[in-house]
């Protein structure tokens, strides 16, 4: 399998909670590499945008007003297999389906407010990766 970039969001429940270091110290564990690395916080217009595949979705306004509450962490992560291998780390968007040692079954609250975001599809990722950085900050 090849060297692959993924898109990750440090969501605000993680944030909030000064999770940041464990989160990313799991990414680290799984043989992920943080390649960019920022903390901004999202607009209700940036945040809709990012989520509209979800538009539909009856939890769309809860979850856009819970990625804008805090400032997030958003990252590239770069490995072997790193948008499977990212999924793996995370874990199930449900908590209470999520395996033991990933991140949503150690850190999250509820199916909402589940500590991270990783890209699902290698377009999706190219998609996100380009949505928050910049050429310039995507060191090789
Ligand atoms: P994932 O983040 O695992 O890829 P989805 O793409 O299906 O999950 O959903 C995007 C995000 O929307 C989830 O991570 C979660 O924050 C939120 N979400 C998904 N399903 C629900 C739900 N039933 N109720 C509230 N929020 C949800
Ligand atoms: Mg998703």
């Amino acid at each position: 399998m090849a060297i692959q970039r993924t898109f990750s969001i440090i969501k605000p429940d993680a944030t909030k909670r000064n999770l940041t270091g464990q989160i990313i110290a799991k990414f680290e564990e799984a043989g992920l590499r943080i390649v960019a690395s920022k903390r901004i916080q999202l607009t209700l217009a940036q945040a809709q945008q990012f989520y509209g595949v979800h538009k539909e979705r009856p939890f769309f306004d809860e979850l856009c007003e819970f990625m804008i509450s805090e400032p997030i962490v958003v990252q590239v992560l770069e490995g072997e297999d790193a948008i499977a291998k990212n999924r793996e780390v995370m874990g199930a968007t449900n908590p209470a389906e999520a395996a033991e040692g990933t991140i949503r079954k150690e850190f999250a609250l509820s199916i909402g407010e589940n500590s991270v975001h990783g890209s699902d599809a290698p377009e999706t990722a190219a998609e996100e990766i380009a949505f928050f950085f910049s050429g310039l900050e995507l060191v090789g």
